[in-house]
């Protein structure tokens, strides 16, 4: 249900009070904090159970917003690629890592000197960030390690009935935003594939003279970009035919559970999530999810359930608990 009025004020009010916030974007949802109080942001790290040196995206209603958060004369052009790119692709599922101002807390961005920015796409989100008077600090409103929630009722399991949380509906793009490095001279680096394909990306980098190779990845990681994420409990497997991989299990008396594209990527990524979590609560002996081609949001997909999928007794075969 779309929160009315009085909910997004109480919501904001909460904020510059200093409280959490849970609130929808088009990706996942968020779990906020006003980005300038780091009191506030503090209890972020302590409601997910999170490392306090992973940084977080500072959610932004309008890209002129940026210009409190980044320090643009330590930009390779002087901020004209991050002008550029918020211009094409702002408000949406692209985050940026900008040299950060000075007076942006330690505690938003892990004690580097840069920060991460977004305008996200969902209404919702972009009011009550300009209601709470911009800058929210948020990751996914989730337990550390664990599947991002896609609509309320995942926020509600995952952190508790005390949490206030803006009700948007279900994430219509259902995997976190592509991440792209600003700072290094040698020219764009994704971080992290998500909602924003990098074919997009290069496409309108090659628009201002980049030549239309891929990016790079390697340039810098993503702190907090761990090989074990967004896992279920349930012991997983990645196959590109699961019911064929299932079939030979499931007669052997295991009980399989399978999750598959069927062929349309948005939807599968939309679902992604919530499906994991179902299938997690159903009580199989094993997931087997389907592996997307690596193109557009099929490397958002795969990256996502590789980490789902890392360390889990279902790569190696057992039937897993
Ligand atoms: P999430 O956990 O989905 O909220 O996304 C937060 C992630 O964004 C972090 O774990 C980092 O991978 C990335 N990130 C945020 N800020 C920065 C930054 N300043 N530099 C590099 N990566 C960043
Ligand atoms: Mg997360």
């Amino acid at each position: 249900m779309p929160a009315d009025p009085s909910a997004l004020a109480a919501a904001a009010a909460a904020l510059r009070a200093r409280q959490l916030v849970a609130f929808p974007t088009e990706t996942v949802y968020g779990l906020g904090a006003r980005a300038s109080e780091p009191l506030a942001v503090r209890q972020i790290f302590a409601a997910k159970g999170r490392p306090v040196d992973h940084p977080l995206i500072v959610h932004l209603a309008e890209a002129s917003e940026v210009e409190a958060w980044v320090d643009r004369g330590r930009l390779p052009d002087g901020g004209a690629t991050l002008d550029a790119l918020a211009a094409h692709f702002w408000p949406g599922p692209l985050t940026l890592v900008v040299p950060r101002a000075s007076g942006v807390p330690d505690e938003v961005t892990g004690g580097m000197d840069t920060v991460g920015l977004r305008v996200p796409a969902h209404p919702l989100a972009r009011a009550l960030i300009a209601a709470a008077g911009g800058g929210l600090a948020a990751p996914s409103a989730n337990r550390f390690g664990r599947v991002s929630p896609t609509t309320a009722a995942h926020v509600r399991a995952e952190l508790g009935p005390d949490l206030l949380i803006v009700d948007g509906g279900p994430c219509e793009v259902g995997v976190e935003s592509t991440i792209l490095d600003l700072c290094d001279p040698a020219g764009p680096a994704l971080l992290r594939p998500g909602g924003l394909s990098a074919e997009a990306l290069v496409e309108a980098l090659a628009a201002r003279g980049r030549p239309p190779t891929p990016l790079p990845t390697g340039a810098r990681r993503a702190p907090g970009a761990l090989a074990a994420h967004y896992a279920p409990r349930t012991a997983l497997r990645l196959a590109a035919d699961p019911d064929a991989e299932a079939a030979p299990l499931r007669a052997a008396g295991q009980r399989v559970a399978t999750l598959r594209s069927g062929g349309d990527l948005a939807g599968y990524a939309q679902r992604l999530y919530a499906e994991l979590r179902a299938l997690d609560l159903a009580g199989v002996d094993l997931l087997i999810a389907e592996l997307a081609p690596e193109l557009g949001l099929g490397a958002a997909i795969n990256d996502r359930l590789r980490r789902a999928a890392f360390g889990s007794s279902g790569s190696s075969g057992s039937s897993g608990s």
